[in-house]
């Protein structure tokens, strides 16, 4: 059977409990094996003779078995395994080894039998004056011919079959794996260096072009797989490591400039024709935009002016008021004669946005030329899952009838029956896990593609979005328009009372001021075990181990039931009127509650983090947020954006059980120490690694990007994006580099995958 990477390693495995192990580890095929890469190297052992050793420095070296005995502990139910051995020079060591295990025990005094050979390596350590070594390496070794001993025949393997063969195996650096108590790291190793000796190398081609490779001194790709699982010396680990490394910041980097080239081959809507209308939409607003909004609304036109859609990107800090860059756009596609659908998350959000927008595009006046003089209002069409059939229907059949219209849709309601035959603009709001091959898909659902507007506040550090959306062009919202004044963010211990009663007594100064205040909690209520359905609360676990690796059992986080009753009792809130808002409440409810929460109704609202994206009550002035230190930074970012879009002064309350100093209370001071969302997401990055800001399905082992950082890799990254161009440039389909092609598909398919999982 010719082995390749594709083959499952349980056929190759007779051990079925091997199988397994690795199976739990994600390791299904020779692929996932091979690409299950040691965090570090062991430095090499050196040979030496005993009486050279050190105390607490590792040596090897080859000797005789002089004696050997188990004795029984009895105080410990257990047994002391002692061996003497000495080496070629006639120096003695004791060896020591502690089990609770007979069989163990056995099978070691079996394999440190009388008059054998073996190879040691250790750190030894000193005992009653003399050199001893605890539970040190023994490789055993065939004696001459390597024929097992007579009366232990068949049940005797030995580990080498020379002392040259044992001493250069235990004297190599050695790669160190993440294992389980199913697997040891050795085993790991052992089963990666079968898989590698059994794959033919003609299975292996090398996926960077030849001429890269060269360019900067990488090795091939099976050169790179052995440097790395099986090193010479540390500098061929390194080697492997940057090699491999690489090849993944190309690839990935290859499919990005791919996609984004392609996209210039397809046809989509020329939306030169509606400047008119954006002009006297501009011109109509209430305030100038900013800079930063002009120069995008600048980027957007330009773009959607040509023959190919867009795709673009649009990050802005919450607030930043990049509902007007998306109006502007979907102007551009209406004053073109064609539609313009803006995608929004969640209900609350579309109906949000609906009105919002109705508004704006309804203080449009008719324009100075006869062409323009006439222009009907703008249609804005709202389109959810929640609406009346009725509604829903004649909804659906306006946008059918191809006039030119803004059509405000929630997710469901885009994707399932959604018809538009003259589509030029899909804007999609909060949703950066919006992944390539969605990207697509949308692309190919129309003849004429529609321009591609993407619009996130999470912020994304620029070679992350470089390394997950750099078929995308790029565009940022940095400033916070009309004059608003910054957030502050003041962290409250929990068990502070007099903090926290003075902070309720702020609330309700606040609200008897007219503004209003959230209270958010983590879950919905006691039995809520998950997390808030609706709104992906993306908890942190780093706590969850002790010091010793053991499960340490944390409070309960609270709830909006539990909070909502305790504050209802208070005598700061005496008077006041209390609403809560969950996930679980049905969509006409949450708009009720909002209505209320809006025109002051009920001034304080108590919620999971559903309302986290895109909520615009300009009164709110304060949040308070429990179980912070238990929440992912960017998401208290976006929630502490909820307050203050009304101009008004404004305070996050960050409230937490973390103990000084720990990570979690690092992580408060990040966020209690910046209103920069890209410098918090920098932060993030560091504290908690790239997988769990983009959600956790990177985590999984999913993502083909193993080796590559996308901030400490920047560089790199900035390099292979380079090369990608170059190579693209030459050869646009990649048909001199079918390896490449593959992995540019695997990359495409796997980074789908987890971009679009929530
Ligand atoms: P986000 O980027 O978070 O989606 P929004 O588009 O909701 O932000 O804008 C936040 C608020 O700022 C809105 O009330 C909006 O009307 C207002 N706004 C947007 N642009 C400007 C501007 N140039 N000057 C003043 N206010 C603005
Ligand atoms: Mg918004």
């Amino acid at each position: 059977m010719s082995v390749s990477l594709d083959t499952a390693v349980s056929s190759l495995l007779t051990n079925r409990r091997r199988a397994g192990a690795l199976k739990s580890l994600g390791i299904v095929s020779v692929r996932d094996a091979l690409t299950y890469y040691p965090f570090r190297v062991t430095d090499p052992v050196p040979s030496r003779p005993i009486r050279e050793s050190k105390i607490g420095m590792p040596i090897a070296f080859a000797a005789s078995v002089q004696a050997v005995r188990a004795v029984p502990m009895n105080a410990r139910r257990g047994f002391r395994l002692e061996a003497v051995v000495a080496d070629d020079a006639g120096t003695a060591a004791r060896l020591v080894f502690f089990s609770y295990k007979k069989p163990y025990v056995d099978w070691m005094s079996m394999r440190l039998r009388q008059g054998s050979r073996v190879v040691v390596a250790g750190s030894p350590s000193e005992f009653n004056g003399q050199l001893q070594f605890t539970h040190p390496e023994i490789l055993t070794i065939a004696p001459g011919g390597a024929t097992p001993l007579p009366d232990t025949a068949g049940s005797l393997k030995f580990d080498a079959d020379s002392e040259e063969q044992a001493l250069r195996r235990v004297c190599r650096p050695r790669p160190v794996y993440h294992a389980t108590s199913r697997i040891s790291s050795d085993h790991i190793h052992e089963s990666i260096m079968g898989f590698l000796e059994a794959l033919d190398a003609h299975e292996l081609p090398d996926v960077l072009p030849e001429s890269v490779r060269e360019a900067d001194g990488y090795l091939h790709r099976v050169e790179a797989f052995r440097a790395v699982h099986d090193p010479d010396t540390t500098d061929d680990f390194r080697r492997g490591i940057a090699t491999l490394r690489y090849e993944e910041a190309f690839v990935s980097q290859t499919a990005l400039v791919k996609t984004r080239h392609s996209t210039h081959q397809v046809k989509a809507h020329n939306c030169s024709g509606g400047e008119g209308l954006v002009r006297r939409f501009v011109a109509s607003l209430p305030f100038e935009l900013t800079g930063g909004q002009r120069s995008v609304v600048d980027d957007v036109t330009h773009d959607m002016a040509r023959d190919w859609p867009m795709q673009r990107l649009l990050q802005g800090e919450v607030g930043s008021g990049k509902t007007v860059v998306a109006v502007v756009a979907m102007l551009d596609a209406v004053g073109a004669g064609h539609q313009a659908v803006l995608v929004a998350p969640t209900q609350v959000l579309a109906e949000q946005h609906a009105e919002t927008i109705a508004g704006m595009v309804g203080r449009i006046p008719g324009g100075d030329t006869e062409a323009e003089a006439g222009t009907p209002e703008v249609p804005v069409i709202l389109l959810t899952g929640g609406m009346k059939l009725k509604a829903r229907r004649a909804a659906l059949a306006t946008v059918a009838s191809g006039v030119p219209c803004i059509v405000v849709a929630t997710h469901a309601a885009f994707s399932k029956t959604f018809q538009a035959p003259d589509l030029a603009l899909v804007v999609i709001d909060e949703q950066h896990r919006f992944g390539v091959e969605q990207r697509e898909t949308l692309r190919h659902r129309y003849d004429v593609a529609p321009h591609l507007l993407v619009m996130t506040a999470t912020p994304i550090p620029r070679t992350a979005a470089m390394t997950w959306f750099g078929d995308l062009d790029l565009s940022w919202l940095t400033e916070l328009p009309g004059g608003r004044k910054p957030i502050r963010t003041i962290v409250v211990p929990e068990a502070d009372g007099g903090t926290m009663a003075r902070m309720f007594a702020h609330l309700r100064a606040r609200v008897d001021a007219g503004e209003r205040a959230y209270v958010v909690c983590a879950r919905i209520d006691a039995d809520d075990a998950t997390d808030d359905d609706d709104s992906a609360v993306e908890l942190i676990d780093d706590g969850d181990i002790g010091e010793n690796g053991e499960a340490e059992t944390r409070p309960p986080l609270h709830s909006v039931a539990e909070i909502a009753d305790r504050l209802a009792a208070l005598p700061q809130f005496r008077g006041l009127k209390l609403a809560t808002l969950t996930g679980r409440d049905d969509d006409e409810t949450k708009t009720r509650v909002m209505a209320e929460f809006a025109d002051g109704t009920t001034p304080i609202l108590v919620a999971t983090t559903v309302i986290e994206v895109g909520v615009d009550v300009p009164q709110a002035s304060c949040i308070v947020i429990f179980d912070a230190d238990r929440f992912g930074l960017s998401q208290l970012h976006q929630l502490r954006g909820r307050v203050g879009r009304g101009g008004t002064n404004s305070w996050a309350f960050l409230i937490s059980r973390a103990e000084p100093d720990s990570i979690a209370a690092r992580r408060l001071n990040v966020i209690q120490g910046t209103l920069d969302g890209a410098e918090i997401a920098q932060a993030d990055l560091e504290l908690r690694g790239a997988g769990d800001v983009l959600g956790d399905a990177q985590s999984g082992g999913k993502s083909s990007l193993k080796l590559l950082r996308v901030i400490k890799d920047a560089k790199l990254i900035e390099q292979a994006r380079g090369e990608a161009e170059r190579v693209l440039a030459d050869d646009p389909e990649l048909a001199h580099e079918p390896q490449l092609a593959g992995a540019v598909l695997d990359f495409t398919r796997g980074s789908a995958d987890f971009l679009t999982s929530t």
